[in-house]
């Protein structure tokens, strides 16, 4: 091969993530890496996943850009408890040392979560840039990619040369995500640009869809601001309130072409915009049967009725049969429900076999705040090994599964946590979501984005149940400084 010896870059990507509800009775270890998604060096697939689209958009622009990719391992488990200590020594060891063989890079591409806690390290995303950087030295680029559900730590911003976040939620971003930072990073490896990172704390937790206003308007204004003068990126740390960590909450990450007071004065102008949006980004949570009388009392069909806070994208383990038992309550039927993680239920209608019909226990098992199991004549209407649904371009597993009709209510149990992205987790079943009155999910925002192409309409039902919903009353160890709504004007001294 002709190259020009000196222009041809060394590039090494790799992606290693999970989102941590340090409050969930679950606990993640290597094999809920496996079960959601690893790819080994080589091997990850051309569709790109949430967290490693670094992986298609390197390969996309490596010839354009002379850059010789050298991947790593790909690894993301649903977000779940906290990871045990062997899994994230195990995990971060391997990505180091693919690293050191991958030796000597000019760059590192990581395609990170930013909330991933193990049992001795509250800041795993921050140790492994830390570490990484030991062994590239100062010279080489460290490009990152997060999840703005996520805790931004200084560690990082000391340790990485760019960073750059999903600007959406529900993330329908994330491969625009990695292009951005990916164009970034070769342009400073060709020296146009010097990016430089600042960081205000919004000093506050909050739930910030970008699916309704206000965020919708402030999230186009940043895409404008973007390339501006000497803005580069903008990015906003959501945070994630179930994590209980020291970096817990809201930041605005701005990198200019090496202008310390542009990045400083916009960092802070932007942040403080979005502080002023406090108690007003939510859409309204309804109780569970205010919820579902209003869903019944709809004329057009299909209503889509998300259980926001049983979410296991937020790390609750997607059990709970609350809202399950309010439809028996309230005697709705031409409903379906996705989903009830149960193992245990699914391998047993597998015994039963399609079209069964026997009594079932099912749900409510993980958490005493998520309902009682339910106990209840089902009939085994589908059995599906393996099953899929999409998100964006990417393939969820979701593991075998089981359609049960209980009370004449649809209802499917999985094996494999994962929340409620698209319609289609209906339709691989059998299940025509057209066709139905309402489609309960299991899901904060995400099922938005493609759910919003079929639903008449959407309600918002929150229970309070396992997930750490309310920043006022969690039990914070870590967490050290003052934030809304725990204080109210953390920005007063
Ligand atoms: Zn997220």
């Amino acid at each position: 091969m002709a190259e020009s010896p000196g222009l041809q870059k060394r590039v090494f990507v790799a992606s290693l993530a999970t989102e941590t509800n340090t409050f969930s009775p679950l606990r993640t270890d290597l094999q809920d890496f496996k079960d959601s998604f690893y790819a080994s060096p080589g091997q990850h697939p051309e569709t790109p996943t949430l967290c490693s689209a670094v992986f298609p958009v390197a390969r996309r622009v490596a010839e354009q850009y002379r850059w010789t990719i050298i991947e790593g391992t790909a690894t993301w488990a649903e977000p779940g408890g906290i990871v045990n200590q062997q899994t994230w020594t195990f995990l971060r060891d391997q990505l180091l040392e693919e690293l050191r063989c991958a030796m000597p890079v000019d760059i590192v591409l990581l395609g990170l979560h930013g909330a991933m806690v193990a049992q001795d390290c509250n800041d795993c995303e921050g140790e492994l840039i830390e570490l990484v950087r030991e062994i590239v030295g100062a010279n080489a680029l460290i490009g990152v990619t997060f999840d703005p559900h996520s805790h931004l730590s200084q560690r990082r911003t000391d340790h990485a040369n760019i960073i750059t976040l999903f600007k959406e939620f529900p993330h329908t971003d994330f491969v625009e995500a990695a292009e951005h930072l990916v164009k970034l990073v070769h342009r400073t490896s060709c020296g146009e640009i010097t990016p430089h990172m600042n960081v205000f704390d919004c000093r506050m937790i909050e739930i910030f869809p970008t699916s309704r206003e206000p965020m919708r308007s402030f999230v186009d204004r940043i895409k404008a601001l973007e390339g501006n003068g000497d803005v580069l990126s903008i990015s906003i740390v959501h945070g994630f309130m179930a994590g209980d960590v020291a970096d817990l909450g809201s930041k605005v990450l701005v990198i200019t072409n090496d202008s310390n007071s542009a990045g400083t004065n916009l960092a802070q102008k932007l942040g403080l915009e979005l502080y002023s949006f406090r108690g007003n980004t939510r859409p309204e949570f309804l109780a569970p049967s205010h919820a579902v009388s209003l869903a019944l009392e709809a004329n057009d069909q299909p209503v889509v009725l998300a259980d926001v806070w049983d979410n296991p994208g937020g790390g609750a383990a997607g059990d709970s049969t609350v809202i399950l038992n309010e439809l028996f309550a309230q005697h709705v039927t031409n409903a379906a429900f996705a989903t009830i993680w149960d193992p245990i239920a699914v391998r047993t209608c597998f015994s039963a076999g399609k079209n069964a019909e026997f009594i079932l226990r099912f749900g409510g098992k993980m958490s005493d705040k998520g309902g009682e199991p339910i106990d209840a004549e089902v009939r085994v209407r589908n059995l599906v090994r393996d099953a899929t649904q999409s998100f964006g371009q990417s393939v969820v597993p979701l593991g075998d599964c089981a359609w049960i009709e209980v009370n004449g209510v649809d209802v499917i149990l999985n094996t494999v946590r994962s929340q409620v992205f698209n319609p289609d987790i209906f339709s691989n079943l059998g299940i025509d979501p057209q066709s139905k009155s309402l489609l309960v999910v299991k899901s904060t925002n995400h099922f938005y984005a493609a759910f919003s192409r079929i639903a008449k309409s959407v309600i918002y039902a929150a229970v309070d149940g396992p997930y750490p919903n309310n920043p006022i009353t969690n039990n914070y160890k870590n967490l050290n400084r003052k934030i809304w709504p725990r204080v109210e004007n953390p920005h007063d001294h």
